[in-house]
């Protein structure tokens, strides 16, 4: 489990300052401050529209795109999952961090959690608003997937902004000194659902991108601990990424999907 809250500064629209900080002054200055606010904010969040001049290409990214403009959102249906095995269970909104990902941070890593407790008490604490940590899912000894935090959004599993912001967090129900604790069908349920993730983020399933928490730089947290069987955790989900097992399956969410070509560059 992760134990650091993060700082939100720097969050996104820092950019939308009213028009009276010194922008134009003609009497179409607002919406051309509007516009290049935009335009702007394409820069960002767009490769394409680095490339190309952000003027003509902000209108196209805005029909596409309008839940970016400052105050707008993304739709989110209440109760939807990102991964079609697994049951929603909302996180206290004080534990995550609002993102519109991959487009604003691209997720290049899942990382492994041992939650040092049991099923239950994981769910109830990400629920608890002075927790100040949760992660995406939840996987139970019993195979069970519980999602409490959209992907789009960061979690506060890692201890580390930076990696937080680029991965999923997995947390596993038990003990890490309990190689017990680790049965076989939280291997396979835990396997599957990396595997898709994966998938979907065109994530190489490697052990660079598929860490535990112990390997996130700075971390104090041991987990998943040497019990932790990676190399069959490993093979299990390369046998689900070939296998064809992780093609996502509609999961019930309308949210429009992004275009492949609005990915920003790596590292941003
Ligand atoms: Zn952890």
């Amino acid at each position: 489990m992760g134990a650091d809250q993060e700082s939100t500064s720097g969050s996104a629209g820092g950019s939308a300052k009213g028009p009276t900080g010194g922008g134009p002054t003609d009497p179409s200055g607002r919406s051309r401050d509007a516009d290049r606010r935009i335009g702007r904010r394409a820069l960002i969040v767009g490769g394409t529209a680095a490339a190309v001049g952000s003027a003509v290409l902000a209108r196209d990214e805005l029909a596409r795109l309008w839940w970016r403009i400052p105050g707008m959102e993304r739709p989110r249906d209440d109760g939807a999952v990102d991964y079609a095995g697994a049951t929603w269970v909302a996180a206290s909104d004080a534990n995550w961090r609002r993102a519109d990902r991959p487009d604003d941070y691209r997720i290049e890593m899942v990382i492994v959690h041992v939650t040092q407790g049991s099923f239950d008490s994981a769910v109830r604490a990400f629920q608890d608003p002075g927790h100040k940590a949760s992660s995406h899912y939840i996987v139970g000894q019993d195979g069970r997937v519980t999602q409490m935090i959209r992907e789009l959004d960061v979690a506060y599993h890692a201890g580390n902004r930076d990696y937080n912001e680029r991965s999923v967090g997995i947390e596993h129900a038990g003990f890490v000194d309990r190689p017990q604790d680790f049965t076989d069908a939280m291997y396979a349920a835990s396997a599957k659902l990396t595997a898709q993730i994966c998938t979907r983020y065109d994530i190489p399933v490697d052990r660079k991108h598929v860490i535990g928490h112990v390997e996130v730089p700075g971390t104090d947290h041991t987990d998943p601990g040497p019990h932790w069987d990676w190399d069959r955790y490993m093979k299990l989900v390369r046998r689900a990424v070939t296998s064809g097992a992780a093609e996502p399956t509609p999961s019930g969410s309308s949210e429009p999907s992004p275009g492949a070509s609005s990915k920003p560059p790596a590292g941003a």
